[in-house]
This record gives structure tokens, C-alpha cells and sequence, in this order.
């Protein structure tokens, strides 16, 4: 007995067409028309689109970060994830200072334990002495195959431009991709440091301390150092016009160069968001900053024409009111009261968050929340608007994702053989984005208001219901590791 999703509109990174999907166990076993629905459950998908589900593969779940700790966790950001149809993250395990890779990743797993969707790690490499060069290629029996090294945060995760040239040059060899976080720290300091002495210190100000031109350099130095060890690289983040160009002039040399973008970056602004009356900005502080409408046109300029690869989220939410303890709050309004005792059993989430930055910008915790809107945002704002066709959401949120980094065609389409990762989309149904209504552990929702059309109204991974409507059918531990594989394609 299996699953026959019946009369769908199948959408996948190259093609759309009705037809029938059938699920047995785990995995898609037949796609066709008039399927024989014999034995099987049967899934009424007229009207509906069968999209893969997605992946987000740039994520800070409970990350220690700036005097606190990120809010979502494996457990409620997971369910926060797929009730907006993302069936995979993959987070970023961070080296312990002084410690080694394999110390960090031991913390995520233990992080991990309660997982419900799908996962799988990079490794952030934060202290590359020689022992830990050598302890590089055996992470890729750990199904690790990706390596993030900051050129920002100095003095906490940045490392210098010998250690990256050096990790590019062991990843290359290893079949592996570098990701790096490219801003100039160096020259990050010295802006903030001047802006700080001059009084400078509401939101609005980080933007100054992190301009465009920051973000241009190092990608361009990035890229170079690509181009010269033939390191596969993949630039997170990328938020503007400076940075796209020097990523399209590594693309035009042949440099195996690529890039991601996230949704924050089409759509919030450093006027009307970031420079909000008051302390309001904080909640759309992160690095790089959020620009304005001219570089939010380069982004979607650059993923029309293939310069950039993958729309991730970077989400890494903190409280807004973190000192007032909302957890408490948040907890009754959103759920029913459910989670107050697992809250209250994990005192730790009564954390600090952005209010740790009033009177100095330099001090609010770099984040936003954005796992779960990935998908019905980019839908808003790039499909409906006829700026991205389906097929580009596709491939854009789930296919690309999977192939840069090693999951293909396991996870990322729909195919005989995939696993059975899917969504029942519904393209009519609108919805308000709300703090109100969401499921991220945050007190504020950055796209607030914002009247969408097209939902995922049915979540399945590897077969199993998760989402059904408003309904959670999922459980701790279904989530499973997904161990990569080198050698992965450059697109
Ligand atoms: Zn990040």
C-alpha cells in the first residue's frame, strides 16, 4: 500500500506537467498519468502543485552568538521549518576555539537529537592550526563536505587570508566546497570603532559600519583565490551590487565560483526597516546588512541569469524583548500553552536577545527569522510577480541546494528513486504573514502583514505527513542525518 498523489501539476527544476506521483515506504517508486489508485491512499492534487520540498542550506539553529544563543532549536525551528514546506536545513557546526572539528560537530549532534525534518552539516572552521588542517579530509566520512571560514567577526570567527588560501587549497584536494561569509573585518572594525566614538550607536548605524564596498572586496578576494587554487567556492549571503559583480567576473573567467542570496535581501530595507523610528531596527539587524530597492533589482537580475545559484535564509532568530522573557508568552499564545513545560524544563530559552544592543548597534545580536517564510515569500514575491517562473522557485530553494552540495537526486526533486520528499502546494490560497500565526520561537516576524498567495497546505517527508493544514503530525526523531557526498557538481 502506498501514497498516490493523484492529479497534481508535478513541478520540477526543468519541467511542469500533470500527472501522478506514487510514494511506497520512503521513496517515489512511479510517476505517470492515470496511475492506478489500487491499494493505495489517495491524495486529491487537482489544482495543485507537487513541488520537492525544500531545503534551506544556510541556517544558525540554537547557535552561541553575541552574548546569547539563537532561539529556534532542532526541535521548534524544524516544525516552524516544514509547516512552511522545508523538509531539510543544513546548519553550521562551529569549531570550538582551541578545540577541534570533530569537538564541534559532537555538540551538534547532541544539538540535533530531537530532530524532525532532515538535516545535515557544514563545518565552520574558526582555528586552523595544523592539527586541525589534517583532521579536514576524514570529516568527509562523516558526510561533511563543506567548509565555512568568516572573513568578518574579527576576534571571533575570522580567520586571515593565508588560512583561507590554505583551506581552499585542502578542500580542493578532498573534493570538497568552501563557503565563506565575505565582508572585510579588518576594515568592519575600523568603521564601527569610528562611528561608536562619534556617538553613533542606533540601529541604523550598523549598516554604515558594513557598507556594500566591504562585501564587494572580500568576495572579489574570495573568488580570486578560487579561481587561483580551483577550489569549488560558494559565496553565502550575497546581498549586493558590488559583490554580484565581482562573483560574475569569477563566473566569466572560469573560476568554479557560485553564490546564494537570501530572501531578507529582495525585500526588507535599510530605510524603512533597519532605520526605523526608536530601537524598531534591531529586529532587522544581521550581517551584511539589509540594503535598499536598487540591490534587491541586482538580486533578482543575478537569479534570473545564473550568477547566483540558491535562495537560503541565513535565519538565526533572537527575541526582540528577550530581557522581558516573551518565552513565556509566546509559548501560550502560539500553541496552546503546550510547550510552557517544555519551556519551563529548559530554562535556558529565557535567553537575552536584541535589547542587548541598546545604546550600541555593535552589540544586537546578528539574526532574523526566515526558515519558515522562505518558500511562501519568494513565491509572493518572485513567482507570483512573474519575475521567477516555478520551475526557477524549483530549482532556486531545493534542486540547486541539493546538487552543490552532494545530495542529489536523493533529496531536491521529484524522481523515481527520490525520497519521498513533497509538497502539496496550493497556488489559490492566501495568507497573512503574522508573529500572530507563525511558528518560529520569535516575537516578531519581519515580513509582518505581508498578504501572500500560494502555501504548501500538505508537507510529506520521506513519505510520512508532517503538516496537514494548521495540524503538526510529526515527531521528535524523524528527522535523520543525510550524510553528503564530495565531488559535487559546480553550477
Ligand atoms: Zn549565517
Amino acid at each position: 500500500m502506498g501514497t498516490l498523489f493523484k492529479n497534481g501539476t508535478i513541478v520540477t527544476a526543468s519541467e511542469m506537467f500533470e500527472g501522478d506521483v506514487l510514494v511506497e515506504g520512503e521513496i517515489i517508486t512511479l510517476i505517470g498519468k492515470n496511475i492506478s489508485s489500487r491499494g493505495h491512499e489517495v491524495i486529491n492534487c487537482r489544482g495543485k502543485y507537487l513541488m520537492p520540498g525544500g531545503i534551506d542550506v544556510h541556517t544558525h539553529l540554537d547557535l552561541p552568538f553575541g552574548g546569547t544563543y539563537s532561539n529556534d532549536d532542532f526541535d521548534i525551528g524544524h516544525k516552524a521549518a516544514a509547516f512552511g514546506g522545508t523538509t531539510m536545513h543544513i546548519d553550521f557546526v562551529i569549531q570550538p576555539k582551541g578545540g577541534s572539528l570533530h569537538d564541534g560537530l559532537a555538540t551538534w549532534r547532541e544539538k540535533a537529537k530531537p530532530a524532525q525534518i532532515d538535516y545535515a552539516f557544514h563545518m565552520a572552521v574558526t582555528d586552523l592550526r595544523d592539527d586541525v588542517m589534517n583532521e579536514i579530509p576524514s570529516l568527509v566520512n562523516e558526510g561533511i563536505t563543506s567548509l565555512k571560514l568568516f572573513m568578518a567577526y574579527k576576534n571571533v570567527f575570522q580567520v586571515d587570508d593565508a588560512t583561507l588560501y590554505k583551506a581552499m587549497q585542502v578542500a580542493a584536494a578532498n573534493g570538497m566546497i568552501v563557503m565563506v561569509h565575505a565582508e572585510n573585518g579588518d576594515v568592519e572594525e575600523q568603521l564601527r570603532l569610528n562611528l561608536l566614538a562619534e556617538g553613533k550607536t542606533d540601529p541604523i548605524w550598523h549598516y554604515s559600519s558594513r557598507p556594500p564596498e566591504i562585501e564587494g572586496e572580500a568576495t572579489n578576494r574570495a573568488v580570486v583565490m578560487a579561481g587561483m587554487t580551483g577550489c569549488p567556492l560558494y559565496v553565502v549571503h550575497m546581498t549586493c551590487e558590488q559583490s554580484v559583480d565581482a562573483l560574475r567576473r569569477g563566473r566569466a573567467a572560469g573560476y568554479p565560483v557560485m553564490g546564494e542570496t537570501c530572501v531578507q535581501y529582495f525585500h526588507i530595507t535599510r530605510d524603512k526597516h533597519l532605520g526605523a523610528p526608536g530601537f524598531e531596527g534591531a529586529k532587522f539587524v544581521c550581517s551584511p546588512p539589509v540594503r535598499n530597492s536598487e540591490h534587491h533589482e541586482v538580486l533578482w537580475r543575478a537569479v534570473k541569469d545564473g550568477t547566483l545559484q540558491v535562495v537560503s535564509t541565513d535565519h538565526c532568530d533572537f527575541w526582540y524583548e528577550g530581557g522581558k522573557g516573551p518565552w513565556q508568552e509566546w509559548a501560550k499564545k502560539h500553541n496552546g500553552g503546550d510547550w510552557v513545560a517544555y519551556e519551563q524544563q529548559n530554562p535556558s530559552y529565557r535567553r537575552p536577545g536584541k535589547e542587548l544592543g541598546l545604546g550600541n548597534f555593535s552589540k544586537i545580536p546578528n539574526g532574523l527569522p526566515g526558515i519558515e517564510d522562505r518558500l511562501i515569500v519568494m513565491w509572493h514575491l518572485g513567482v507570483n510577480s512573474g519575475k521567477i517562473s516555478p520551475t526557477r522557485f524549483v530549482e532556486l530553494n531545493a534542486t540547486n541546494p541539493a546538487k552543490i552540495f552532494g545530495m542529489y537526486p536523493r533529496k531536491g526533486t521529484i524522481a523515481v528513486g527520490a525520497d519521498a520528499d513533497i509538497l502539496v502546494w496550493d497556488p489559490k490560497k492566501r495568507h497573512t504573514i503574522s508573529v500572530e500565526t507563525h511558528h518560529m520561537r520569535c516575537d516578531y516576524n519581519m515580513y509582518e502583514g505581508m498578504k501572500v498567495k500560494g502555501v504548501p497546505v500538505q508537507v510529506y517527508q520521506r513519505g510520512k505527513k508532517l503538516v496537514d493544514g494548521e495540524e503538526w503530525l510529526g515527531k521528535n526523531g524523524d528527522g535523520q542525518y543525510i550524510a553528503r557526498k564530495p565531488n559535487a557538481p559546480v553550477l
